[in-house]
């Protein structure tokens, strides 16, 4: 449905904002682009609905190239982060708004009995006389979303929809419109700097860092095999432990522990070089009888049904994740073993070798 090719933009100041981007999105499916802050989503997503024109490259939405066409023409729908409502006009004016107007004009009857579906699949019907000072931001919200499928576009743009609403409704809100987009099986962009975002409602994710696309896949696959240590350390919560070591002819070390047990074949390692570990904090668990290190726990944080123990080497801090069960205590030194079937190894570029 969408395709992204080599894609590059340069802003007028000289700043590359997007490096050669390339990727594509199946109709009606919900993809996530997810990267931090300044990494150049909104760019793209504007370029993608032609509010920004590229520098190079090529967009086609269903074979057809839509460099040139204006946004108006190009059949989407925009959800942007602040909700952009007409202030003077209740809900329902807003959702009808696009139907009244240009090219998207259709007959009085027709427009209203689309609005009152819309009203209806983002649960607004009750407070559709209402203007939006009058609403929550989560109603704005949903408002926005009625507003930007009301033409019934083929592709949905949502530039970081949630981040204005607070913890509790982001999970509520972000569930409601997986569903939504689902049952209307519009084909969606959804841009969010927050991964767990991401891994909760995409089919697939993008993840860009510094304009360049990092990794393109299912959640489940960044995080199980990650395309490089940007990707494993930016997926997952908690986050990643990342042991730098260094290779001493025959083994990976570190001040506190060694790797030679591993098979480390078909890697070539350079011998003082420094290498990265990285090891998914439940790959990391107390045992008493084959440990690879020992090390006092300075810190608990219980999330869920989840104990994070947390301690620290080389005055770095590193993390253990055990059942809640454990009962392991803050100041007790623990012998912990390393599950090096679940490692990944990455060189000083941060590539992965392993
Ligand atoms: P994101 O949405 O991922 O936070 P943006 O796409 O807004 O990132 O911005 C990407 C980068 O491009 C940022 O470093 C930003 O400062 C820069 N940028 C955005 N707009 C302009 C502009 N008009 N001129 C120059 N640089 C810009
Ligand atoms: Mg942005």
């Amino acid at each position: 449905m969408i395709e992204v090719s080599n894609l590059s933009k340069t802003y007028e100041n000289g700043y590359e904002a997007l490096k050669n981007v390339n990727f594509s999105v199946q109709k009606g499916e919900l993809v996530c682009l997810l990267g931090p802050s300044g990494c150049g989503k909104s760019t793209l997503l504007n370029i993608i609905s032609g509010l920004l024109d590229a520098t190079s490259g090529d967009i086609k939405f269903d074979g057809q190239s839509v460099i040139g066409v204006a946004p108006e023409k190009r059949d989407i729908g925009f959800v942007f982060q602040n909700y952009a409502l007409f202030p003077h006009m209740t809900a329902k004016e807003n959702v009808m708004f696009p139907l009244t107007v240009g090219k998207g004009k259709i007959s009085k009857k027709e427009a209203r009995k689309n609005v009152q579906k819309y009203l209806k699949l983002t649960h607004i019907e009750d407070i559709a006389h209402k203007k939006p000072g009058q609403l929550s931001g989560g109603q704005q919200q949903r408002v926005a979303i009625a507003r930007a499928l009301v033409q019934q576009p083929k592709v949905l743009l949502m530039d970081e929809p949630l981040s204005n609403l607070d913890a509790r409704l982001r999970l509520q809100i972000r569930e409601e419109i997986r569903a939504l987009v689902k049952e209307v099986g519009i084909t969606t962009i959804f841009v969010t700097h927050d991964q767990e975002e991401a891994l909760s409602i995409g089919d697939r994710i993008i993840l860009l860092n510094e304009g360049i696309v990092q990794q393109a896949d299912k959640g489940q696959n960044l995080y199980l095999n990650p395309a490089n240590q940007f990707v494993a350390n930016f997926i997952g919560n908690p986050v990643i432990d990342l042991f730098k070591m260094n290779w001493d002819g025959e083994r990976l070390v570190n001040s506190t522990f060694n790797i030679s047990e591993f098979q480390l074949n078909n890697i070539n390692f350079e011998k003082d070089k420094s290498y990265c570990l990285g090891i998914r904090p439940e790959n990391i668990q107390p045992n008493d009888s084959d440990f690879d290190f020992q090390a006092q726990i300075k810190d608990i944080e219980l999330i869920g049904r989840d104990r994070i123990l947390k301690f620290e080497i080389d005055e770095k801090q590193y993390r253990s994740l055990v059942k809640v069960e454990n009962e392991i205590n803050v100041g007790d030194t623990v012998k912990f073993k390393i599950n090096m079937e679940k490692a990944f190894i990455f060189n000083d570029k941060g590539e992965r070798l392993f």
